[in-house]
């Protein structure tokens, strides 16, 4: 049997490039964290840098060399030799590795390095076009960046759309026809759902979320929180930037950060959660195979799905709060003596449109999603200009969430994805969305009163199983054969409409049929 020990030379080399990218990663999270901003010209030069001498390592003869002994350049099939097969980790991880070689392959080394720099800068001008609520600042910066990714799309190659080749990098073997059919079922679903939630009668008032909280106690709250959920800040820290966001350069050190608003108690909250999710997906990657694909996370939409659990199906029920409610209102005595668990519940589940997509309700964030897609559909495939974008955002905000923004700040500019160039990234949220509730119906089956064992604060039962069925994993399987592997199915929406239509209907008192 060919073992890893086989391939041995092949990961030792897979090992020095995750080195380099790791700390490609931690400039980064400096970047977004304590980065004086006068340092962002030059930051930019150290990560491009970085990343194109990752980028020259992986497609180095060597490694070119070391694969083509074992898998066959033309067709990318592993090959068995007679008497002698590759046992299941190593087949895993030379089919990853190829995928990671062969679409790396495609690109020249000094694309790598233009790509990585411009998306750099681009990235700083978006937040200063941002505060100064301009796009036409931003502009000439997206368009570069535009240009780059559909020069890469061409390089990776597609079937259907360029659009493809770029999906396929968050959300491997995803693709446009998939996805297109999955979002209208859904948007035919939640359209209707969202219609009939803002005609009840039921009106929530969660004007108690938005009084004044303490900013230090807010993160004191959210620590707490993480803690409780099995997050090791032991192997992680817990910072502000301007987006959370979550980032990993070992099992070891995996980082989380939020967001603190004075005056909305959610901010830090649910951020806290939501990335607290991501980073046990990644302090639960196997160590051993670090600088592997079998050490890394399978897809954005896996990745997405443990945030989203944490944050929507843990963080926003009733079992949860009923531990950590009296805590809370405790913690801000004052805001919330008055306000009891259940309205509590009621207000962090309030469905109401809104400008922002990071603010948005369960429910009504897949909306901002599907108009994202579309926007950035239209913009590889050359059917839209980047000029007209603010135009068209807006007008799909209107026809899809019924308001619309009153600047490009909380309008086009709002997300960082663009300026960075991760076309084909958001998807990746909407599908979070549906495998979390497809993943936590399991885990509600296989481990017995999982939500008693939550209103007992109980919450590592959780992160024990996810460990066990998906993070451990890494890249072992692809996204569909680790969904049909921990559910039985392969990703289905109907788990995520039934529950949404099932909680919001309670809430909302609205009739079945
Ligand atoms: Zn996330």
């Amino acid at each position: 049997m060919k073992t890893l020990k086989t391939v041995a030379d092949l990961t030792t080399r897979l090992l020095e490039i995750q080195r380099i990218n790791s700390s490609a990663s931690l400039l980064s999270w400096d970047q977004e964290t304590y980065m004086p901003a006068g340092g962002g010209e030059a930051r930019a030069e150290q990560i491009s840098t970085l990343q194109g001498i990752a980028h020259q390592k992986l497609v180095s003869p060597e490694i070119e060399g070391l694969l083509a002994s074992w898998i066959d350049p033309e067709t990318g099939e592993i090959r068995d030799s007679p008497g002698e097969a590759w046992d299941e980790p190593s087949r895993s991880l030379l089919r990853e590795v190829w995928r990671d070689y062969s679409r790396a392959k495609k690109l020249p080394s000094d694309f790598v390095i233009k790509l990585s720099r411009e998306c750099s800068l681009a990235q700083q001008v978006w937040a200063e076009a941002k505060e100064n609520q301009s796009f036409s600042q931003f502009l000439p910066n997206l368009r570069t960046v535009l240009s780059l990714k559909r020069e890469e799309a061409a390089y990776l190659g597609y079937r259907d759309s360029p659009y493809d080749a770029l999906l396929d990098e968050y959300e491997p073997g995803s693709t446009i026809k998939e996805l297109r059919p999955l979002f209208a079922q859904i948007k035919g679903r939640l359209v209707p759902l969202l219609k009939k939630i803002q005609e009840s009668s039921v009106q929530i008032d969660d004007t108690m979320l938005f009084h004044t909280f303490d900013q230090a106690r807010q993160l004191e709250f959210g620590r707490m929180v993480l803690i409780a959920m099995g997050y090791d800040f032991e192997r992680g820290r817990l910072d502000l930037s301007a987006h959370p966001f979550t980032t990993s350069f070992h099992p070891t050190d995996v980082r989380v950060t939020t967001r603190v608003h004075e005056h909305d108690l959610q901010a830090c909250l649910f951020s806290c959660i939501h990335e607290g999710g991501h980073g046990l997906y990644d302090q639960g990657l196997d160590p051993r195979y670090f600088g592997t694909p079998l050490g890394d996370s399978v897809s954005l939409g896996i990745h997405e799905s443990q945030s989203r659990m944490w944050e929507n199906c843990v963080g926003r029920s009733r079992p949860f709060w009923r531990f950590f409610y009296p805590m809370l209102q405790q913690t801000f005595h004052h805001q919330l003596r008055a306000l009891d668990g259940e309205q509590f519940y009621a207000a962090i589940n309030r469905v109401k449109p809104s400008l922002i997509r990071v603010e948005a309700d369960e429910l009504t964030y897949n909306l901002h999603i599907m108009l994202r897609f579309e926007i950035e559909q239209d913009l590889i495939e050359g059917r839209t200009r980047p000029e007209d974008l603010p135009g068209i955002w807006n007008q799909k905000m209107e026809e899809y969430l019924g308001i619309v923004p009153s600047n490009d700040a909380e309008g086009v500019l709002q997300d960082v994805h663009w300026s960075f160039g991760a076309f084909g990234y958001f998807p990746t949220y909407t599908l979070g969305n549906l495998y979390s509730v497809q993943f936590y119906e399991q885990a509600k089956l296989e481990i017995p009163h999982l939500e008693d064992e939550i209103a007992a604060g109980q919450l590592m039962v959780l992160q024990r199983w996810l460990g066990q069925k998906i993070h451990r994993w890494g890249r072992m399987f692809t996204p569909d054969h680790l969904s049909r592997r921990v559910t039985g199915k392969s990703l289905d929406p109907e788990p995520f409409l039934t529950y949404v239509e099932k909680k919001y209907g309670e809430l909302y008192r609205l009739e079945t049929k």
